[in-house]
């Protein structure tokens, strides 16, 4: 899970790494309130979970407390690359002699931790990475031996060398701390009161999150129901298509949204609306709440739901198709395209033809069921 810039920052404070005083506002009086608090003037960072906000107005200087307030007012309610802001954090401003990059990463392709750095910070790291490969420097960690700090300060000025060191020692025990996947500091700017992280993200690794406190669940944050979804334990993402998808196994939910994205193309329909693994268990519960998601989405015109059956056999998700059709009733609305393979698929098309529920059609192949559930999406909008 990623963090906001203002949660990364508590965990470096935590931890020693030096950050801005600031505070978070959630409105243009608390923003003012900040402001005068911090004294002199101050910087105004939208909270949203992506990347460059300065780019697109949402990190901005205020001089004075009014100021602040006016800027808050500004950002407060933007829409950067599809988050909306809902509150900004207010730093003190700081005079920036040099601008870094630091970071640590999982190098899942290394089967290692990477710690990297460069002198050209502020910009999108991307592009240093392509225009200037070398001005990057790539430092595989050791998770037993650690960071080898200057290796990774190596190429600073020689004057904040020490320092950046320092810093890199205690963002690698940030990293360890808090079990992340990545952290990152863009810029790691130099000022006036020595070396100071100006940004920070940070993605926590998932597997460990029965180690933490749930506080980072942000309600604001996501689509509703993405986070609908992850009440009720779903693996879903919701995608802008009006063909809902249920399926078990990532992997076949992957290959669905493929076929049901050609098929959508040929016959005019927009696409997936969703990635959703029920997983193995596929019971009648886990399949109401799916389709209850799906059906929640106002774009999806018809729902193609796609079992292989494995461990549980066709004839069980079937009966958990028509038990989930029941529990839904009237809330169930729109058509859904059903194909089964696998064990014991003839007692479970059995099971569908006998319910013969007047929204379900049984289609035997995957590209033919994609193509049904594509022309029903058409004769549906
Ligand atoms: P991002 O655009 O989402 O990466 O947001 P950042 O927090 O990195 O801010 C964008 C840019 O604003 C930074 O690269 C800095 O150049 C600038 N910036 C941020 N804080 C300060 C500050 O305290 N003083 C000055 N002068 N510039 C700042
Ligand atoms: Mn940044």
């Amino acid at each position: 899970m990623d963090l906001f810039e203002h949660e990364a920052r508590e965990l470096f404070e935590k931890h020693g790494v030096p950050v801005p005083r600031g505070r978070v506002a959630e409105d243009p009086a608390a923003a003012r309130a900040a402001a005068a608090a911090l004294g002199g003037p101050v910087v105004v960072k939208a909270q949203v979970k992506t990347g460059g906000r300065g780019k697109a107005g949402g990190v901005r200087v205020a001089h004075s407390a009014d100021d602040a307030e006016q800027v808050a007012d500004d950002i407060l309610g933007m829409s950067i690359k599809g988050h909306t802001v809902h509150r900004v954090l207010v730093t003190e401003a700081s005079e920036i002699a040099g601008e870094y990059y630091v970071s640590f990463l999982l190098d899942r392709a290394a089967r290692t931790f990477l710690a990297m750095a460069s002198t050209e910070g502020g910009m999108e790291i991307e592009e240093v990475a392509a225009s200037r490969p070398d001005a990057l420097v790539r430092v595989p960690v050791d998770p037993l031996a650690g960071v080898d700090a200057a290796a990774v300060a190596a190429p600073f000025p020689a004057d904040v060398r020490a320092e950046v060191a320092a810093v890199v020692e205690k963002l690698w025990e940030v990293f360890v701390a808090e079990d992340c996947t990545l952290v990152e500091v863009n810029p790691l700017a130099s000022t006036s009161t020595g070396i100071v992280a100006l940004d920070g993200k940070i993605t926590l690794d998932d597997n460990a999150s029965f180690r933490r406190s749930s506080a980072y669940d942000d309600p604001l944050a996501g689509d509703p129901l993405e986070r609908q979804a992850r009440a009720n334990g779903l693996n879903y993402v919701k995608l802008d298509g009006d063909i809902g998808v249920i399926g078990n196994g990532a992997g076949l939910v992957m290959s669905s949204l493929d076929v049901v994205a050609a098929a959508a193309r040929e016959a005019g329909a927009r696409g997936p609306a969703n990635f959703l693994d029920i997983g193995g268990g596929a019971s009648a519960g886990v399949m109401a709440d799916g389709l209850t998601v799906i059906l929640g989405d106002p774009r999806v015109r018809s729902v193609f739901v796609n079992v292989f059956g494995g461990i549980t056999a066709c004839d069980a998700v079937a009966t958990g198709i028509v038990r989930s059709l029941e529990i839904l009733g009237s809330r169930a609305t729109k058509p859904l395209v059903v194909r089964l393979a696998g064990n014991n698929v003839t007692a479970g098309r059995r099971i569908l033809a006998e319910a013969a529920h007047p929204l379900v059609t049984v289609v035997a192949t995957m590209d033919d069921a994609a193509r049904e559930a594509a022309k029903l999406a058409i004769a549906e909008g």
